[in-house]
Parts: C-alpha cells; sequence; structure tokens
C-alpha cells in the first residue's frame, strides 16, 4: 500500500468536516434549473449598474437556444463564445447548453490567427462575438480561414451599461452588417423555450482551448459532471452560498472564470458580479459598491490591487473568501496582501484538464510554505481525488520525493477533441499527466516547484514555446527561434527569445518584437529578443532550453 491509498491529506478533510460528496445534479443545466426554481427574483449576474436576475436569466437563455436553433444550429453542434466578461458570455453559453450543444471559449485577446485555430479545430457553426472583436479580429479569422462558421452573432458589451461611466466611456455600437445582432435575436424569441436538451453528465459541456503539456492548443472536453463537481468543490471547500457576492475578476473564457464565476453562480445563486477588464481601481470600487465576499484570480491581480495608491482597506473589508491559483504565489505577496487588506489569500492549484481545481487550501487554514524553495503549498487534493507523484518510470515515490503529479477523479476532463492520440498520451486512462513537479509532504499536502513541460506561466496565462518561435520563423530575416520563460517579479514569468539570422540579412530586436506583437495575442509576444550566431542544440538538433535559461540570468 503506497501513502496515496493512505491518503493522509484526509486528515485535512475531517478538521474542515470535508467528507467526500456526491454529485448533485447530471448536468450544469439542471444545476441551473434548481436555482432558478429556488429564488427567480435574486440578482444572478451584475455588470456595472444593470443586473438580470435568475428567472430573466432563464428566460433570455431559452430565447437564446430558440433563436439559434431557428438558425439552423443542431445538437451537438459547436458555438464560439468570444468575448471580454460582460453577461451575454453567461448567455450564450447556457444557451448553447439549453440547445443541446457545446460552449467553446476563445480568448478575447487573441488575434486573427488564433481565433481560426480554435475555430476550424471545433468545427464551430456558430460564432458569438462582441462587436469590437468581430470588426478588429474575427472577420479576418473567417474570411482568411475555411472554416464551418454558418451564423455570427455580433453584441455590444453597452447592452446591460450606458456608455458614460467606468471603463466602458468612448465605446460606441459598432454596426456589424451580415451578422445576427444578439439584443434583436433575444427580443424576437423571448417567451419561447426550446425543447429539453438530450444531454447527460458525459456530454461535453466545454471545450477549453489550451497547450496542455505537449503541442499547440487542444480543445479540453470539459463534460458536464466535471462542471457540476467542481462547483461544487468550491461552493463546499469556500463555503459560498446565496448570501455571497462573486467578483468576477478572472476572464470567463479560462477555466477558471468558468467554474469559479459562472458554475459556481449557477449552483449556488450567489450573484456575479462581472469585471469587464481588470482595472484594479475600479476593481476596488467595485468590491466597495457591491460588497463582493468571494474571488479567484491570479497572483497578478493582488498584486495589482496592493499598487493602487492610498486604498482604504475598509474598501476590501467584505471581500474575505480569497483564492489564487493558475501560477505560483509565494508567502511574501500572500503575507504583505493580509497585512495590507487583513485577509489572507488561499492557494489554489489545477489544469484546463481538471477543470480547474484537484487541490486546494480549505478555507480558513494557513498553507504551509517549502522551507527551501519558499513555495506556498497548492493545498491538499480536493475530494474524491487522488494524486501520485511519480517517477519517469512511472512508479509512486513516497512523501517527500519530487515526480510528476498524476491526477485522478470526477474533475479529469474526458480527453482532447478530436485528438485521440494526445487524449492517449496525456491522460491515459483517465489519469491526467499534469507535467508540473512537486511532492507530498508527510502531512499530505501538496507543493509545485518545477516543470517538465516547456510551457511558460505569464500572470497565469499560458504561453506555449512553439507557438512563439513559429510566427518568429515566418519573419524573413530569421534562420532559428528558441522561445523561453524568464522570472519577472510581477508576472511571475515573461517570454524571452533567441534568435539567429539568415547570412546576409539583418533584423533588430524591436523588429522583431514588433512582427510578433501584431501576430499574437499581447501576453505572447516576447518581451525581449536576442539575436546571436547559434543557439545551442543537442547532436540531435533539438533546441537546448534549459541551456538558453542558463545564459538568460
Ligand atoms: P491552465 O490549464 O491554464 O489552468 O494552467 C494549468 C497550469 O498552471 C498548471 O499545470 C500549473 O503549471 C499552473 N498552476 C495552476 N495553479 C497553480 C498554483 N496554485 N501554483 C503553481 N502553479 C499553478
Amino acid at each position: 500500500m503506497s501513502v496515496y491509498d493512505e491518503k493522509v491529506w484526509l486528515r485535512h478533510y475531517r478538521e474542515q468536516d470535508l467528507a467526500p460528496r456526491t454529485i448533485e445534479f447530471d448536468t450544469a443545466l439542471e444545476m441551473f434549473a434548481a436555482t432558478v426554481a429556488r429564488n427567480p427574483e435574486a440578482d444572478l449576474i451584475r455588470y456595472f449598474d444593470g443586473s438580470i436576475t435568475a428567472g430573466e436569466l432563464d428566460e433570455l437563455t431559452d430565447a437564446f437556444a430558440v433563436g439559434i436553433l431557428d438558425l439552423g444550429f443542431t445538437p451537438g453542434d459547436r458555438a464560439v463564445v468570444y468575448a471580454q466578461n460582460i453577461p451575454q458570455f453567461v448567455i450564450a453559453q447556457l444557451g448553447i447548453w439549453k440547445a443541446g450543444g457545446i460552449a467553446v471559449s476563445a480568448n478575447p485577446m487573441y488575434r486573427s490567427r488564433e481565433l481560426a485555430e480554435i475555430l476550424v479545430d471545433s468545427g464551430a457553426t456558430v460564432l458569438v462575438a462582441m462587436q469590437q472583436l468581430y470588426r478588429d479580429v474575427a472577420q479576418e479569422a473567417l474570411h482568411d480561414n475555411e472554416t464551418a462558421v454558418r451564423t455570427v452573432i455580433t453584441t455590444s458589451e453597452l447592452e446591460y451599461q450606458s456608455a458614460n461611466s467606468g471603463t466602458l466611456a468612448g465605446v460606441e455600437k459598432i454596426e456589424c452588417p451580415d451578422t445576427v445582432d444578439l439584443a434583436s435575436m433575444l427580443a424576437k424569441y423571448r417567451g419561447q423555450r426550446p425543447p429539453k436538451a438530450d444531454l447527460t453528465g458525459d456530454s461535453v459541456a466545454f471545450l477549453t482551448y489550451t497547450s496542455g503539456t505537449t503541442g499547440p492548443p487542444k480543445g479540453a472536453m470539459t463534460i458536464h459532471r466535471n462542471v457540476v463537481f467542481n462547483a461544487q468543490t468550491y461552493r463546499d471547500w469556500v463555503g459560498v452560498d446565496a448570501d455571497d457576492v462573486i467578483l468576477g475578476v478572472a476572464p470567463l473564457f479560462h477555466i477558471t472564470g468558468l467554474i469559479a464565476h459562472i458554475a459556481l453562480a449557477e449552483l449556488t445563486g450567489a450573484p456575479l458580479v462581472l469585471m469587464y477588464r481588470m482595472d484594479p481601481a475600479d476593481t476596488i470600487a467595485t468590491i466597495a459598491r457591491e460588497k463582493a465576499t468571494f474571488t479567484v484570480g491570479s497572483i497578478t491581480v493582488f498584486i495589482a490591487l496592493m499598487n493602487v495608491p492610498d486604498v482604504d482597506p475598509a474598501s476590501l473589508a467584505s471581500l474575505s473568501k480569497i483564492y489564487s491559483g493558475g501560477a505560483p504565489i509565494p508567502p511574501s505577496t500572500i503575507a504583505e496582501f493580509q497585512q495590507r487588506f487583513g485577509h489572507y489569500i488561499h492557494n489554489v492549484y489545477g489544469l484546463t484538464e481538471t477543470t480547474s481545481p484537484s487541490h486546494a487550501v480549505p478555507f480558513g487554514v494557513t498553507a504551509p510554505a517549502d522551507e527551501e524553495t519558499g513555495a506556498t503549498s497548492v493545498g491538499v487534493p480536493v475530494y474524491d481525488t487522488i494524486v501520485r507523484i511519480i517517477d519517469e518510470q512511472g512508479n509512486d515515490l513516497p512523501a517527500g520525493e519530487v515526480g510528476e503529479l498524476v491526477t485522478s477523479g470526477p474533475q479529469v476532463v474526458a480527453g482532447y477533441w478530436n485528438k485521440p492520440e494526445a487524449t492517449a498520451k496525456g491522460i491515459p486512462n483517465g489519469t491526467l499527466h499534469t507535467g508540473d513537479v512537486g511532492y507530498m509532504d508527510a502531512e499530505g499536502w501538496f507543493y509545485i516547484v518545477d516543470r517538465k513541460k516547456d510551457q511558460i506561466n505569464t500572470s497565469g496565462f499560458k504561453v506555449w514555446p512553439r507557438e512563439v518561435e513559429d510566427v518568429l520563423y515566418e519573419h524573413p530575416s530569421v534562420r532559428e527561434a528558441a522561445v523561453i520563460g524568464v522570472p519577472d517579479s510581477y508576472r511571475g514569468e515573461t517570454v524571452k527569445a533567441f534568435v539567429s539570422l539568415r547570412p546576409g540579412t539583418d533584423a533588430t530586436p524591436e523588429e522583431l518584437i514588433d512582427h510578433c506583437k501584431t501576430r499574437m495575442a499581447a501576453y505572447k509576444y516576447p518581451r525581449e529578443v536576442v539575436v546571436m550566431a547559434d543557439i545551442p542544440k543537442t547532436a540531435t538538433g533539438k533546441l537546448l532550453r534549459r541551456e538558453l535559461r542558463t545564459v538568460s540570468q
């Protein structure tokens, strides 16, 4: 029997009264329906000065489903939602499920080629886009690529908010010819109900794109059971109920936003206050105005809040349930935040492939830190979840020894969309090989100390070096390119590129940075480019990223 079978971490559950739970609903739609039935009049979404009650959201999402079915969408089809944190994101997502479909989320920072990758890979027939993103990005992506998209629905971020206050000042409505206007579609079908969608716990709810541990972006197939289970995890581990107010500061397209914001609100009935984007001063004002009680974000959010000058700690008084995930958070940041605002930041860990958390620090408990590296523990595995640490041969390692984390549990996704080989490699028999390296201590606390995968983690956003290298190779002067992550005090890591040039050509680092900037999401382009004669490689021509990391220190 190994330490994992003994499940030493269970001790912490007992201390916290966190017994394993049953999954309470088959689908996320049933979970939402129960909340609507409990209190249809309660606000479920708040956005600037507008709000939508649970009952209204139910009606609007019915109308959305009837509308897209009328436009030719069929159950099982995919629809991509490409928007900032706006109420229409939630309307579209629930509406897609009610039409029996799969909701695919695209990062609103994506440029044309990145959006096109998702549209093509998912085979989506519908695209729901914010007007501005349609005009600036999606139009080009659709024009330049063969996609299956037949219907484009556009919407304005002003729909639930006037243009002359806060973050949206100066934003205008944009004409998007040849697209369906969402507000008109909802008005047309309001009051109608779609036929009941034929969904089960095994039906795919989302395709959430991630570079995973290997290769280019892949659509993780998050099934309805995963969604319900991890919404319950947040509810029970943090202790969130209808009296809480969720601050929606994590991007909704990411699994954290999908679960800890949207699904958690749908399960508990706690209103979700959507932050259009992370503006630190605006966020503080919103917390104070809405008396937000719970949030989860990446470390960058908390550093940004601490960087706002002269904040009265009373503005954050209500926000006692705070979690940080997606990237490491050192004890010093947690301590500084607590000293400044009086609240402890709990660590939470997981991947897109674990539908967000597989580990968390139970609410109210202070996580230990690794004495040598100073890494804050990511917590203990959440209930019904087994996490082992294995060596290169796949053997279990005892407590204290460092290896790869492999996870199995009800939150592990069903695989990657249309990529059976990647699924067999990364998630064999439903067990996820995380690519994260760490250990478990004798008390059952887990620590992440390194990564096996090449992924770069910048403010919680993940960058796959190959994506950046491919773009660099498109520059006529680039002969070789290698991209790595380098430490950064604000973002955790930033992207750095090394290139060698073709003989007889010339390119400055600034020119190469600009080349990337126009072709990829803002968090991905290299902040620094070093031009060198030759890039270090092994005898077989493989890039020596580790050596480059040493060079750059
Ligand atoms: P994503 O699929 O975008 O959610 O990214 C998952 C990756 O983020 C993990 O494999 C880790 O490398 C990293 N990660 C997530 N949470 C934490 C955490 N609390 N501490 C350290 N790394 C984290």
